[in-house]
Protein backbone atom coordinates (compact mmCIF):
# COMPACT_ATOMS: atom_id res chain seq x y z
CA UNK A 1 0.00 0.00 0.00
CA UNK A 2 1.50 3.41 -0.99
CA UNK A 3 -0.52 6.76 -0.04
CA UNK A 4 -3.80 4.46 0.63
CA UNK A 5 -6.70 6.74 1.32
CA UNK A 6 -10.65 6.08 1.73
CA UNK A 7 -12.95 8.86 1.91
CA UNK A 8 -16.47 7.28 1.61
CA UNK A 9 -19.90 8.96 -0.78
CA UNK A 10 -20.53 10.64 2.80
CA UNK A 11 -17.13 12.31 2.89
CA UNK A 12 -16.15 10.48 5.69
CA UNK A 13 -12.48 9.85 5.19
CA UNK A 14 -11.50 6.46 7.05
CA UNK A 15 -8.36 5.80 5.75
CA UNK A 16 -5.28 8.81 4.86
CA UNK A 17 -1.80 7.93 3.36
CA UNK A 18 -1.70 4.67 4.11
CA UNK A 19 2.41 3.28 3.66
CA UNK A 20 2.45 -0.36 4.57
CA UNK A 21 4.66 -3.32 2.91
CA UNK A 22 3.97 -6.83 3.90
CA UNK A 23 6.13 -9.99 3.24
CA UNK A 24 4.44 -12.86 2.30
CA UNK A 25 4.24 -15.57 4.49
CA UNK A 26 3.88 -12.88 7.45
CA UNK A 27 1.04 -13.17 10.35
CA UNK A 28 0.12 -9.31 10.92
CA UNK A 29 -2.14 -7.88 13.22
CA UNK A 30 -4.06 -5.03 12.60
CA UNK A 31 -5.08 -3.07 16.06
CA UNK A 32 -6.39 0.14 16.83
CA UNK A 33 -10.04 0.93 18.11
CA UNK A 34 -13.45 0.82 16.48
CA UNK A 35 -13.66 3.26 13.81
CA UNK A 36 -9.81 3.29 12.78
CA UNK A 37 -10.41 1.87 9.57
CA UNK A 38 -9.47 -1.62 10.12
CA UNK A 39 -12.35 -3.00 8.33
CA UNK A 40 -12.48 -0.35 5.47
CA UNK A 41 -8.27 -1.63 4.78
CA UNK A 42 -9.65 -5.09 4.59
CA UNK A 43 -12.46 -4.05 1.93
CA UNK A 44 -9.97 -2.84 -0.09
CA UNK A 45 -8.03 -5.71 0.39
CA UNK A 46 -10.11 -8.07 -0.62
CA UNK A 47 -11.40 -5.48 -3.88
CA UNK A 48 -14.73 -5.16 -1.76
CA UNK A 49 -14.52 -1.36 -1.98
CA UNK A 50 -12.73 1.23 -4.23
CA UNK A 51 -10.03 3.24 -3.14
CA UNK A 52 -9.86 6.99 -3.63
CA UNK A 53 -6.11 7.54 -3.66
CA UNK A 54 -2.60 5.51 -3.44
CA UNK A 55 -1.96 2.07 -4.45
CA UNK A 56 -2.58 -1.12 -3.48
CA UNK A 57 -1.09 -4.59 -4.69
CA UNK A 58 -1.64 -7.88 -3.60
CA UNK A 59 0.82 -10.55 -5.33
CA UNK A 60 1.79 -8.21 -8.17
CA UNK A 61 -1.75 -8.37 -9.13
CA UNK A 62 -4.72 -5.55 -8.37
CA UNK A 63 -7.04 -6.43 -5.46
CA UNK A 64 -9.75 -7.65 -7.94
CA UNK A 65 -7.74 -9.79 -10.17
CA UNK A 66 -6.38 -11.78 -7.09
CA UNK A 67 -9.91 -12.30 -5.79
CA UNK A 68 -10.62 -14.16 -9.49
CA UNK A 69 -8.00 -15.92 -8.98
CA UNK A 70 -9.22 -17.30 -5.49
CA UNK A 71 -5.86 -16.21 -3.61
CA UNK A 72 -8.20 -14.15 -1.27
CA UNK A 73 -10.20 -15.34 1.25
CA UNK A 74 -12.05 -14.16 4.88
CA UNK A 75 -13.06 -14.99 8.04
CA UNK A 76 -15.31 -12.82 10.29
CA UNK A 77 -16.82 -13.30 13.92
CA UNK A 78 -20.49 -13.60 12.35
CA UNK A 79 -19.45 -17.32 10.70
CA UNK A 80 -21.90 -17.25 7.52
CA UNK A 81 -22.61 -20.73 7.12
CA UNK A 82 -25.58 -21.79 5.66
CA UNK A 83 -27.75 -23.69 7.95
CA UNK A 84 -29.92 -26.26 5.82
CA UNK A 85 -26.50 -27.18 4.71
CA UNK A 86 -24.07 -29.97 6.57
CA UNK A 87 -20.41 -29.16 7.34
CA UNK A 88 -19.05 -30.69 4.20
CA UNK A 89 -21.29 -29.11 1.98
CA UNK A 90 -20.71 -25.34 3.39
CA UNK A 91 -16.92 -26.03 2.58
CA UNK A 92 -17.74 -27.71 -0.75
CA UNK A 93 -20.03 -23.97 -1.90
CA UNK A 94 -17.20 -21.98 -2.94
CA UNK A 95 -15.21 -24.49 -4.38
CA UNK A 96 -17.94 -25.31 -6.39
CA UNK A 97 -18.28 -21.88 -7.35
CA UNK A 98 -15.27 -21.70 -8.55
CA UNK A 99 -15.97 -24.59 -10.92
CA UNK A 100 -13.17 -27.27 -9.28
CA UNK A 101 -13.94 -30.57 -10.37
CA UNK A 102 -15.41 -33.05 -7.93
CA UNK A 103 -13.48 -35.51 -6.94
CA UNK A 104 -10.46 -32.66 -5.91
CA UNK A 105 -13.36 -30.34 -4.34
CA UNK A 106 -13.91 -33.13 -1.76
CA UNK A 107 -10.57 -33.86 -1.47
CA UNK A 108 -9.88 -30.36 -0.74
CA UNK A 109 -12.50 -30.06 1.77
CA UNK A 110 -11.60 -32.67 3.55
CA UNK A 111 -8.37 -31.61 3.88
CA UNK A 112 -9.52 -28.24 4.91
CA UNK A 113 -12.54 -30.08 7.68
CA UNK A 114 -9.32 -32.41 9.11
CA UNK A 115 -6.98 -29.63 9.74
CA UNK A 116 -9.47 -28.05 11.90
CA UNK A 117 -10.62 -30.92 13.40
CA UNK A 118 -13.86 -31.52 12.36
CA UNK A 119 -14.17 -34.27 9.16
CA UNK A 120 -15.65 -36.60 11.83
CA UNK A 121 -18.63 -33.81 11.83
CA UNK A 122 -18.55 -33.31 8.52
CA UNK A 123 -22.76 -34.54 8.19
CA UNK A 124 -23.74 -32.32 11.00
CA UNK A 125 -25.82 -28.91 10.75
CA UNK A 126 -24.13 -25.96 11.81
CA UNK A 127 -27.28 -25.68 14.49
CA UNK A 128 -25.55 -28.93 15.89
CA UNK A 129 -21.80 -27.24 16.54
CA UNK A 130 -20.64 -25.30 19.14
CA UNK A 131 -19.62 -21.81 18.30
CA UNK A 132 -15.66 -22.27 18.21
CA UNK A 133 -16.88 -25.44 15.73
CA UNK A 134 -18.71 -23.08 13.82
CA UNK A 135 -15.60 -20.93 13.96
CA UNK A 136 -13.47 -23.72 12.79
CA UNK A 137 -15.85 -24.38 9.50
CA UNK A 138 -15.70 -20.97 8.51
CA UNK A 139 -11.87 -21.38 8.98
CA UNK A 140 -12.02 -24.62 7.04
CA UNK A 141 -14.10 -23.28 4.69
CA UNK A 142 -11.48 -20.35 3.89
CA UNK A 143 -8.64 -22.41 3.94
CA UNK A 144 -10.26 -25.35 1.02
CA UNK A 145 -8.83 -23.11 -1.89
CA UNK A 146 -5.63 -23.08 -0.13
CA UNK A 147 -5.80 -19.41 -0.49
CA UNK A 148 -2.14 -17.24 -0.58
CA UNK A 149 -4.01 -14.09 1.71
CA UNK A 150 -6.19 -15.17 4.84
CA UNK A 151 -8.03 -11.95 5.82
CA UNK A 152 -9.47 -12.63 9.64
CA UNK A 153 -11.34 -9.58 10.96
CA UNK A 154 -11.64 -10.16 14.73
CA UNK A 155 -12.80 -13.61 13.77
CA UNK A 156 -12.58 -15.59 17.61
CA UNK A 157 -13.92 -11.94 19.19
CA UNK A 158 -17.47 -13.81 19.69
CA UNK A 159 -15.90 -17.01 21.38
CA UNK A 160 -15.38 -17.44 25.00
CA UNK A 161 -11.18 -17.52 26.18
CA UNK A 162 -11.05 -20.92 26.49
CA UNK A 163 -12.40 -21.94 22.75
CA UNK A 164 -10.36 -18.60 21.82
CA UNK A 165 -7.30 -19.66 23.07
CA UNK A 166 -7.35 -23.11 21.21
CA UNK A 167 -8.23 -21.60 18.07
CA UNK A 168 -5.76 -19.20 18.46
CA UNK A 169 -3.18 -22.31 18.67
CA UNK A 170 -4.78 -24.69 16.22
CA UNK A 171 -4.44 -21.33 13.56
CA UNK A 172 -0.75 -20.98 14.35
CA UNK A 173 -0.10 -24.70 13.87
CA UNK A 174 -2.00 -24.29 10.02
CA UNK A 175 -0.22 -21.13 9.33
CA UNK A 176 3.04 -23.13 9.94
CA UNK A 177 2.29 -25.56 7.81
CA UNK A 178 2.40 -23.12 5.00
CA UNK A 179 5.06 -20.72 4.62
CA UNK A 180 3.74 -19.28 1.85
CA UNK A 181 0.19 -18.34 3.63
CA UNK A 182 0.12 -14.60 4.33
CA UNK A 183 -2.86 -13.65 7.61
CA UNK A 184 -3.93 -10.72 7.96
CA UNK A 185 -5.94 -10.60 11.48
CA UNK A 186 -7.97 -7.75 12.60
CA UNK A 187 -8.73 -8.09 16.67
CA UNK A 188 -9.25 -6.08 19.58
CA UNK A 189 -7.44 -7.87 21.92
CA UNK A 190 -3.71 -6.67 22.53
CA UNK A 191 -2.62 -10.21 23.96
CA UNK A 192 -4.13 -12.27 20.84
CA UNK A 193 -2.21 -10.03 18.54
CA UNK A 194 1.12 -10.12 20.02
CA UNK A 195 0.82 -14.06 20.64
CA UNK A 196 -0.05 -14.61 17.38
CA UNK A 197 1.60 -12.46 14.95
CA UNK A 198 5.04 -11.70 13.16
CA UNK A 199 4.14 -7.95 13.14
CA UNK A 200 0.95 -5.63 14.31
CA UNK A 201 0.18 -2.61 12.88
CA UNK A 202 -1.36 -0.38 14.93
CA UNK A 203 -3.52 2.29 13.70
CA UNK A 204 -4.97 5.75 15.46
CA UNK A 205 -8.30 6.76 16.58
CA UNK A 206 -8.31 9.78 13.39
CA UNK A 207 -7.65 10.09 10.41
CA UNK A 208 -7.28 6.39 10.42
CA UNK A 209 -3.11 7.29 9.73
CA UNK A 210 -1.07 4.11 10.27
CA UNK A 211 1.18 5.56 12.77
CA UNK A 212 3.20 2.16 13.60
CA UNK A 213 4.61 -1.28 12.21
CA UNK A 214 5.44 -3.56 15.17
CA UNK A 215 7.44 -6.10 14.33
CA UNK A 216 7.16 -8.93 16.87
CA UNK A 217 10.04 -11.13 16.45
CA UNK A 218 9.59 -13.37 19.64
CA UNK A 219 5.96 -14.40 19.59
CA UNK A 220 4.99 -16.79 23.02
CA UNK A 221 6.62 -20.64 21.96
P1 LIG B 1 -12.91 -0.23 12.05
O1 LIG B 1 -13.01 -1.50 11.29
O2 LIG B 1 -11.54 0.07 12.53
O3 LIG B 1 -13.91 -0.13 13.16
P2 LIG B 1 -14.04 0.98 9.67
O4 LIG B 1 -13.10 0.70 8.56
O5 LIG B 1 -15.25 0.13 9.76
O6 LIG B 1 -13.24 0.98 11.05
O7 LIG B 1 -14.53 2.48 9.59
C1 LIG B 1 -13.63 3.57 9.39
C2 LIG B 1 -14.45 4.86 9.26
O8 LIG B 1 -15.17 4.81 8.04
C3 LIG B 1 -15.46 5.07 10.36
O9 LIG B 1 -15.56 6.44 10.61
C4 LIG B 1 -16.75 4.55 9.75
O10 LIG B 1 -17.87 5.17 10.31
C5 LIG B 1 -16.58 4.91 8.29
N1 LIG B 1 -17.25 3.98 7.36
C6 LIG B 1 -17.07 2.65 7.26
N2 LIG B 1 -17.83 2.12 6.30
C7 LIG B 1 -18.50 3.16 5.75
C8 LIG B 1 -19.46 3.29 4.68
N3 LIG B 1 -19.85 2.23 3.97
N4 LIG B 1 -19.93 4.52 4.41
C9 LIG B 1 -19.52 5.59 5.12
N5 LIG B 1 -18.64 5.55 6.12
C10 LIG B 1 -18.13 4.35 6.43
P1 LIG C 1 -6.48 -11.99 32.48
O1 LIG C 1 -5.25 -11.54 33.20
O2 LIG C 1 -7.55 -10.99 32.40
O3 LIG C 1 -6.95 -13.34 32.94
P2 LIG C 1 -4.69 -12.77 30.33
O4 LIG C 1 -3.86 -11.61 29.95
O5 LIG C 1 -4.13 -13.82 31.21
O6 LIG C 1 -6.06 -12.21 30.94
O7 LIG C 1 -5.23 -13.48 29.02
C1 LIG C 1 -5.75 -12.75 27.92
C2 LIG C 1 -5.97 -13.69 26.81
O8 LIG C 1 -4.76 -14.35 26.46
C3 LIG C 1 -6.92 -14.82 27.07
O9 LIG C 1 -7.55 -15.14 25.84
C4 LIG C 1 -6.06 -15.96 27.51
O10 LIG C 1 -6.70 -17.18 27.24
C5 LIG C 1 -4.89 -15.74 26.63
N1 LIG C 1 -3.65 -16.23 27.24
C6 LIG C 1 -3.14 -15.96 28.47
N2 LIG C 1 -1.96 -16.53 28.67
C7 LIG C 1 -1.66 -17.19 27.53
C8 LIG C 1 -0.56 -17.99 27.10
N3 LIG C 1 0.50 -18.23 27.86
N4 LIG C 1 -0.61 -18.50 25.88
C9 LIG C 1 -1.67 -18.25 25.09
N5 LIG C 1 -2.72 -17.51 25.41
C10 LIG C 1 -2.74 -16.99 26.62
Amino acid sequence: MSGLGKIYGNGTVALQDVNLSINEGEFISFVGPSGCGKSTIFKLIAGLEERSSGNLEILGMTPKEARKQSEIAFVFQDHTLLPWLSVLDNVLLPLELRGMPKARRVEEAERALALVGLLEHRKSLPRHLSGGMKMRVSIARALAARPKLLLMDEPFGALDEITRQTLQDELLNIWQQDPSMTVLFVTHNTFEAVYLSTGIVVMTPRPGKVSAVVDVTAPFP
